[in-house]
């Protein structure tokens, strides 16, 4: 805003000049008076910020300080204790003045005659929110929000080794490798992509106050070409009181399964399902391993796969410590090892809850979670199961949904490889207060 504000003022200037300069070469009797005449129009630019126009008040800002208290940033400014408690009681419901964080910052308002007397605190505790004090005349307080403007971005890749290298040398945050790993995470292994697997997005960056980028908002549809097949990802709201929002296929089956790929945070899988297994320290004789072993370290979260209820929490000398959860008729899971439980029989948990974290209680060599995935009774291995979507899109919906995704689908289509690209290309879609 500054800016554009100097360059004009600079534009203005030149007119100026040129006005000047220009009268001078013919009439040399009135270019004192024009040029007078035009600096006075020189208004300084209104500058709105918190609500208000900064021109009608003296800004101070600053940060908040070790030691720094609401009472003595005011007493500071020459506001004395009666007022200051009067603000204090009055802001109490919409803002507690003794939480005040170090770092945070802060701007007064200030009256702009040579008394420079406060008239407004306003306290950021985030980059999108700020608080107000205003005492100008009776003390309020309120909270509100900066301005946020969303820009729409399209941007394509052809992987040469992985999805973040790929970005990194066009200049995008990781973060967006790492939500397409999550959007995918059931249809493709980002772990094993080809040479020549291609994707293309369609995403939104989030920029605060018109000026502060403020990251990757989400990805609204992306296609990625894995094995000469394509697979579409869009994103829809299929409950708008909730708030739920999850990625379908172009044909509108939910991408996300009923449960989590892992229990953990994995290093590595240091064993996989594996009915032939044999070990040498057994006399390679078979053993087979009907569970998936994930390496983490001790203390790691495990968490349930999906919702259900714990049928065990229990300690055997092979399991060591141990939850086992039933889904519903079909499915159960159980997760071995643990260092501690963290449920109870007959508890019902949610998907992502923490049930235990990660030991090597039981016959295990090293920390990992041995993780055993049951349908009707039987081991399986989760890894070639064709498993229950998370959520399927109603039928009321699905006609919703198709017309939706569209246009996207267009759009996507229409965007194309460039591999030299070193920008992704931008267009302003919404913006909102
Ligand atoms: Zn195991």
């Amino acid at each position: 805003m500054d800016q554009t504000r100097i360059t004009r003022l600079g534009k203005r200037c030149l007119i100026i000049f040129a006005i000047i300069l220009g009268l001078n070469s013919c009439k040399e009797d009135k270019p004192l008076i024009i040029e007078e005449e035009e600096l006075a129009v020189v208004i300084p630019e209104d500058i709105f910020e918190f609500g208000f126009n900064l021109n009608d008040f003296y800004v101070k800002r600053d940060t908040v300080r070790a030691g720094d208290s609401f009472g003595e940033i005011m007493q500071r400014h020459k506001i004395g204790y009666p007022q200051i408690f009067q603000i204090a009681e009055k802001a109490r419901d919409s803002f507690d003045i003794r939480k005040l964080q170090i770092g945070k910052p802060y701007t007064i308002l200030c009256s702009k005659d040579s008394l420079q007397e406060p008239k407004c605190f306003i306290y950021q505790p985030n980059r999108e929110e700020y608080i107000v004090l205003n005492f100008q005349d009776s003390i309020h307080a309120y909270t509100s929000r900066k301005p946020i403007k969303y820009v729409e971005k399209e941007v394509s890749g052809v992987i040469s080794s992985n999805i973040s290298e790929t970005l990194d040398q066009k200049g995008i945050s990781f973060i967006l490798a790492y939500k397409m790993s999550d959007i995918y995470a059931w249809t493709i292994d980002f772990t094993r992509l080809q040479k020549g697997d291609r994707f293309k997005v369609i995403y939104t960056d989030k920029y605060i106050d018109d000026t502060i980028y403020a990251g990757i908002d989400n990805i609204k549809a992306a296609v990625f070409e894995h094995k000469n097949e394509d697979f579409y990802a869009f994103e829809f709201e299929t409950d708008s009181v909730k708030g739920l929002k999850d990625y379908f296929s172009e044909e509108a089956n939910n991408l996300r399964r009923a449960f989590l790929k892992a229990p953990v945070e994995y290093k590595r899988i240091s064993s996989r399902y594996n009915l032939k297994r044999r070990i040498a320290l057994y006399g390679n004789k078979i053993r087979p391993h009907k569970g998936t072993d994930f390496s983490a370290s001790v203390g790691t979260p495990i968490r349930a796969t999906a919702n259900g209820t714990v049928t065990k929490s229990a300690y055997t000398r092979g399991n060591g410590n141990y939850v086992k959860i039933r889904h519903n008729t079909t499915y159960e899971t159980q997760y071995l090892h643990m260092k501690k439980q963290n449920v109870k029989v007959g508890q019902y948990v949610k998907q992502g809850d923490v049930i235990g974290w990660v030991g090597m209680t039981g016959n295990t060599s090293g920390p990992h979670v041995c993780y055993r995935f049951w349908k009707n009774g039987k081991q399986v291995d989760p890894f070639r199961e064709k498993l229950p979507e998370a959520e399927p899109i109603s039928s009321v919906l699905k006609a919703k949904y198709l017309e939706y995704i569209a246009p996207l689908k267009v759009q996507l289509d229409t965007i194309k490889f460039e591999v030299e690209t070193a920008q992704p290309s931008d267009k302003l879609i919404t913006q909102v207060n």
